[in-house]
């Protein structure tokens, strides 16, 4: 791709949502824009594919509309407990659900129609530099205690758009994606006695089980997995950890958000959105790049940071079984301000 010689290139590393968000944020104004993406499309990715509160500013920003046309609209939530259904709600607002393996396909496929350039099978160190991105993910963290499972079926009916499962040291989700299939997705606190078999089809019921969640492995026993659909995730780091000054960083570079109690995707295509400007003012010239890393850090930590942290102090109430007890029980006597607390988090 050749830039017009008075815009200097984006060069953005990591090609999740925020990456490819910024990137086809970007080229809907012009701006050149290589992205680097370790892996290939399309490909499955451990998410619960369940996207909440995501404004219409963002979809319309990034250009999104055509790339959600079919994502399935979600406004029920059961919750169970072990094996007991505890309580159904509708949620505050209606959430998306659409397989990461379609999202970021068609992201990408998106982005080269767009004229940005997309290497795959790439892997750049995020050292900090003038013009560079950093949209890689989470930060790795060695000795994590959580691992995340996900896998899609067919054949399986829900109670609601969504239930949620909470065992011991772990919450379960399952959604309707498209294609008629249903995406199981969990966070796991990992445990002394780990699954003995890891086979691709039994690793997430063997982990249900270990969880207290039996009733649910078993349902899934009787619905049709998708093998290829199968992924795991561990290194997780739900602590806090400052963004760096001089390197950009979006998504969950920039803090990493727990699922259920948070919205990961969400935060990703936001964050892409805030640094959509200060970038089209830096590559037209107009801004250095001290002031625009340091502009868009400011703006996310404004929009973004106080709903991590939230999401983050709630965690635990979803895995401590004593916790888990009273939140439902909250719940159902109307004592938890559920519509509240959703906001807050999302
Ligand atoms: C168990 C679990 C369930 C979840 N469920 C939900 C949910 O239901 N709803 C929700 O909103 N969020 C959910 N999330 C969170 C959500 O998936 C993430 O917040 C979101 O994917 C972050 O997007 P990202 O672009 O920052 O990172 P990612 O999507 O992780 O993308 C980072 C990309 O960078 C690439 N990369 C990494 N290093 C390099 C390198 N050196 N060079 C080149 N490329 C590199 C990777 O291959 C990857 O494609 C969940 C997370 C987990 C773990």
């Amino acid at each position: 791709m050749i830039a017009p010689a008075h815009q200097r290139t984006v060069e953005i590393i990591g090609g999740g949502l925020a990456g490819l968000g910024l990137a086809l944020g970007l080229r809907r104004v012009g701006v050149p824009v290589v992205l680097i993406e370790a892996g290939a499309y399309p490909r499955h990715r451990v998410c619960g594919e369940f996207i909440t509160s995501l404004d219409e500013d963002t979809i319309k920003a990034l250009g999104l509309p055509s790339l959600l046309h079919d994502a399935l609209p979600a406004d029920s939530v059961t919750w169970f407990h072990g094996a007991d259904q505890r309580l159904s709600q509708r949620l505050p607002t209606t959430a998306l659900c659409l397989s990461r393996h379609a999202l970021d396909d068609r992201m990408a496929q998106r982005l080269v129609e767009l004229g940005g350039e997309l290497r795959t099978r790439q892997r750049t160190a995020p050292e900090p530099a003038e013009g560079r991105v950093v949209a890689s993910g989470r930060r790795r963290m060695t000795g994590s205690r959580w691992v995340g499972l996900k896998a899609h079926f067919r054949d399986l009916t829900l109670t609601d758009d969504l239930e949620l499962h909470l065992g011991r040291n772990g919450y379960v989700g399952l959604t309707r994606i498209e294609g008629e299939k249903v995406n199981v997705c969990g966070l796991f606190e990992r445990t002394a006695s780990p699954p003995q078999r890891v086979s691709k089809q039994s690793v997430l019921g063997d982990q249900l089980r270990l969880s207290g969640l039996s009733a649910l492995a078993d349902r899934l026993e009787r619905a049709t997995l998708d093998p290829d659909s199968t992924c795991s995730v561990a290194g997780l780091d739900y602590g806090a950890a400052e963004p760096s000054e001089t390197r950009l960083q979006l998504g969950d570079q920039f803090g990493l958000i727990p699922p259920f109690t948070g919205n990961g995707m969400t935060v990703a295509l936001q964050s892409a959105r805030i640094a959509l400007e200060p970038l089209r003012r830096w590559s037209a010239g107009d801004a250095s790049w001290t002031t625009t890393v340091r502009e868009i850090h400011a703006e996310m930590r404004r929009e973004l940071a106080p709903r991590i942290r939230r999401a983050r102090t709630l965690h635990p109430w979803m895995l401590q079984p004593r916790r888990q007890r009273w939140l439902v029980l909250a719940a159902r006597t109307r004592l938890l301000p559920t519509r509240l607390l959703y906001h807050l988090l999302h």
